[in-house]
């Protein structure tokens, strides 16, 4: 597309008033424009509630403040934002809210998912300029079949490389360590194998319960809210073949081929699956009611605020190599990170002793870092083996994720955004799961809020 970052375009915010816009995309934003990208931008916000352009620039302008943006473009923004009432279900509010706006225009839909979809249906009535460019928040859907129908609902809109489905984990910095990682150097991507991997975990764990999130969250659980989105974009960094370039295509294609190739282990949900939700606990000094307890949570939904699957992936690099994907709220501990643990020596030499835990690859996400556990002779005895770290911290970018994220949009660069295949794929992954625990074919297991998951944190398999 002709339009780049440096072209004046409008970002209109459909939601602006709700949480997405106020705590992540704003100040995204906000440092975006602080550090010279985005110059010209005319910020539109709009939802159903009566505010006016004061109440709406206090709302940018804090958001920025927050994020510690600041400077002339910052001021610019935030000073000649506009705020336009509508409903973005309605046709008619559309039409007026489209003619209110200049041309190039972004739409951002910071809407309930159910609404996102309505929004673009009464769009497909009203039509839009050619060159607009569409980004959604997940959830793609609520299935395979949704996805591929919100696909089709899009296209009819726009083209697909003018349509950015965010996935914020999809922040450059993360993207561009574990491609550097992997493909910048000869000395790991050979042993990225079958035939030196023993498993890989990914593992995003909170120790946050709720947050008062219960309207989204008790719809979505654990394995929804991350492990369908977050955990299988980065299993597919992973997993992927090395792209020839970081552009768009070649990047997107790497991560479709290799979630097309990813399925349930052995085919079994019900074996290599596991959902659970949190008792009353303590984390940090802190009591957390149970998950059933917080405000707004329907017990009856059952949604589990811990999942974990373990996955295969078919091609020939990974094949009986078992990437075991977990993300739990309220655990005891922070962990957002992949483990590659690999096999052990095929033979350590007699007279070496001590050989204690599998060498070990960790990347940690947000902070990004990269420790490596590695055996080698200890400081003491040289005969017996003793494992060290080695450690460092990767660059994460001055830019926040969401500001990442916006930047390529500006630049109208799908590269960071999730394709349409690729989300109805995701759904595919996880459906035998969801379908197991529709039917109760697994259990609902309980943890403490503050421990680390039920049965003490082993993994499954
Ligand atoms: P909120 O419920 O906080 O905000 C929703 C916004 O949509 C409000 O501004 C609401 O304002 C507006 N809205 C609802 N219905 C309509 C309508 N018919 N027409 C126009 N505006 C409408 O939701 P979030 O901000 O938390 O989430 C928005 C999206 O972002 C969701 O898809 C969510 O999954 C996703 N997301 C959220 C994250 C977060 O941390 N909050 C993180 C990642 C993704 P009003 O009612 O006044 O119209």
């Amino acid at each position: 597309m002709a339009t780049d970052s440096s072209t004046p375009q409008t970002l209109l915010i459909l939601g602006a008033s709700g949480d997405l816009a106020a705590r992540l995309l704003l100040p995204g934003l906000g440092v975006l424009l602080a550090s010279g990208v985005g110059g010209g931008l005319a910020l539109v916000g709009s939802a159903r509630e009566s505010w006016d352009d004061d109440r709406w620039r206090k709302r940018v302008a804090d958001s920025f403040a927050a994020a510690g943006a600041a400077g002339p473009e910052v001021d610019a923004v935030a000073g000649t934002s506009r705020y336009v009432r509508a409903d973005a279900s309605d046709e008619e509010d559309l039409r007026r809210l489209l003619g209110a706006v200049e041309q190039p225009l972004i739409v951002y839909f910071a809407l309930p998912p159910r609404v996102t979809m309505a929004a673009c249906r009464a769009l497909a009535g009203v039509g839009l300029p050619s060159r607009t460019r569409l980004v959604l928040e997940k959830p793609f859907g609520t299935d395979s079949g949704s996805a591929a129908a919100l696909n089709d609902l899009l296209t009819r809109l726009v083209p697909e490389d003018q349509v950015f489905r965010v996935d914020h984990y999809l922040g450059m910095s993360t993207v561009l360590n574990i491609v550097g990682l992997r493909f910048a150097n000869r000395i790991l991507e050979p042993v990225l194998d079958g035939r030196h991997v023993e498993t890989v975990d990914i593992v995003f764990d909170e120790t946050l319960g709720l947050e008062g999130r219960a309207g989204y969250y008790d719809t979505a659980g654990a394995l929804v809210d991350m492990i369908q989105s977050h955990s299988l974009q980065v299993l597919a960094l992973l997993a992927m073949e090395a792209p020839s370039t970081l552009e768009a295509r070649d990047l997107r294609d790497a991560i479709a081929q290799v979630l097309r190739a990813t399925r349930i282990w052995q085919d079994d949900p019900i074996s290599f699956s596991r959902r659970a939700r949190y008792s009353a606990g303590e984390i940090d000094g802190r009591r957390l009611p149970a998950y059933v307890d917080e405000e707004g949570v329907d017990p009856g939904r059952g949604t589990e605020t811990l999942a974990e699957v373990v996955l295969a992936v078919d091609t020939w690099r990974w094949a009986g190599v078992p990437f075991r994907l977990r993300a739990g709220k309220a655990v005891s501990a922070l962990r957002k990170e992949a483990v590659i643990t690999f096999k052990q020596p095929p033979w350590v030499p007699t007279g070496l002793t001590g050989y204690q835990r599998p060498d070990r690859l960790r990347i940690g996400f947000d902070p990004d870092w990269l420790r490596l556990d590695v055996n080698v002779n200890g400081p003491g005895d040289p005969s017996v083996i003793d494992p060290i770290t080695l450690d460092a911290t990767l660059g994460s970018g001055d830019v926040p994720p969401y500001g990442q994220v916006l930047a390529r949009v500006l630049d109208g660069d799908p590269t960071l955004s999730v394709r349409g295949d690729t989300a109805v794929e995701c759904w595919r992954i996880v459906e035998p799961v969801l379908a197991a625990w529709r039917n109760d074919e697994v259990p609902l297991e309980s943890y403490p809020a503050g421990s680390t998951g039920p049965d003490a944190g082993r993994p499954l398999l």
